[in-house]
């Protein structure tokens, strides 16, 4: 079961899920993020990693990232790899600032939930109607 949240502005309509975890398809959900990380698909550093060690142990999840600095959210998928002392975590950088490294969010407080809520709507630019519910999936 994962969980996430819907951003909906009220003011146009714009709506974007961000999701968080795995839901039930945790096995083939696992399975395709390997191939697409062999593939390349999440950078030269990621593939080198797992081309290297392809016993190594491997995790994946949906996971949100935010650069507080932009009020920039993404959605991303956390890689984990290791094999012996190895390991690759895969970063995402800000994709407005390009510098910060951003960072998974904890969706577990109000507070975060209304910082959210003032991120501008990426379509229209408003910034005082937008709704976040909290959201379940599998
Ligand atoms: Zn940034
Ligand atoms: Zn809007």
């Amino acid at each position: 079961m994962g969980q996430g949240f819907t951003r909906r502005c009220m003011s146009c309509g714009d709506e974007t899920h961000f999701l968080q975890g795995i839901g039930f398809r945790y096995f083939s959900f696992l399975q395709e993020v390997k191939e697409e990380v062999r593939a390349g698909k999440f950078g030269k550093e990621a593939q080198a990693f797992i081309i290297e060690y392809p016993e190594c142990e491997f995790d994946a999840r949906n996971e949100v990232y935010f650069c507080k600095d932009c009020m920039y959210l993404k959605q991303g998928i956390e890689i984990n790899m290791s094999y012996g002392d190895k390991s690759f975590t895969k970063q995402y950088r800000c994709g407005k600032c390009r510098k910060a490294i951003m960072k998974p969010v904890k969706l577990d407080t109000e507070r975060q939930y209304k910082k959210f809520a003032q991120i501008p709507c990426k379509k229209c630019g408003n910034s005082d109607s937008i709704m976040v519910d909290f959201l379940m999936w599998d």
